[in-house]
């Protein structure tokens, strides 16, 4: 059976999490500090943790890195308060799987579980037949080598997060076209619905970080607006 653990010091979300995953079928453990959240997590006996970011004890953050730390990938989804403390949990890339923001709804909790759940049990990229291997993909001074997970800017070696080097992937597979925010999270984060598309928007201003010139004006990622990204080849 699939065992989740929920570590939130708030009881009524605690217990409204609870009753809305056993009905779906899983066995839930809740426990409401931070101290006592890590200790049961490290028992390496939960399909998937979903983490409270405030906490007493020990915060969700740290948590998060101390298993990561501990070499324990058990997939976790934050819970977060503030919309404001996402750019810190997607930008610090502290090995957290996902987020979701208060309020939310149990619905909204099940189809990320199950996202991530999907996701994690996708085939890796390795173990791909030899007659899929990829070839590198070249643009003007922007080298993917997507076997490698390596991309070179200018000749320079530049480092990118799993997710950030997928969406580039799919962006640069696609060029010259216009995505969708919602074409993007499906693609890259496997979400079949489109609540949460900052998620999208903040990698794609991480990657204009990491490859243009000027993220403020940026050459490869282009902004189509109200619809959403268009990856160009600058001549
Ligand atoms: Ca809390």
């Amino acid at each position: 059976m699939k065992k989740v653990l929920v570590v939130e010091d708030e009881l009524s979300i605690g217990k409204l999490l609870q009753y809305n995953l056993v009905k779906e079928g899983y066995e839930v453990d809740v426990v409401t500090d931070g101290i006592e959240g890590l200790e049961r997590a490290l028992s390496g006996e939960y399909t998937i943790i979903l983490l409270d970011l405030m906490l007493p004890g020990k915060d969700g953050m740290e948590i998060c890195r101390e298993l990561r730390q501990e070499k324990n990938d058990t997939p976790i989804i934050m819970l977060t308060a503030k919309d404001s403390e996402i750019d810190k949990i997607v930008g610090l890339e502290i090995g957290a799987d996902d987020y979701i923001t208060k309020p939310f709804s149990p619905r909204e909790v099940i189809a990320r579980i199950r996202a991530v759940l999907r996701r994690l049990n996708k085939p890796e990229v390795k173990e791909a037949p030899i007659d899929l291997v990829e070839e590198e993909i070249s643009l003007n001074e922007l080298k993917i080598y997507p076997e490698k997970y390596e991309v070179y800017v200018k000749g320079k070696l530049i480092d990118f997060t799993p997710k950030e080097f997928e969406l580039l992937l799919y962006l640069a597979k696609h060029k010259n076209r216009i995505l969708s925010r919602e074409q993007l999270l499906l693609a890259v984060w496997d979400y079949d619905y489109s609540g949460e598309t900052r998620i999208v928007d903040v990698h794609i201003s991480h990657l204009r970080e990491k490859i243009e010139d000027n993220p403020k004006i940026p050459v490869y990622i282009k902004t189509a607006r109200g619809f959403g990204y268009k990856f160009e080849v600058p001549k």
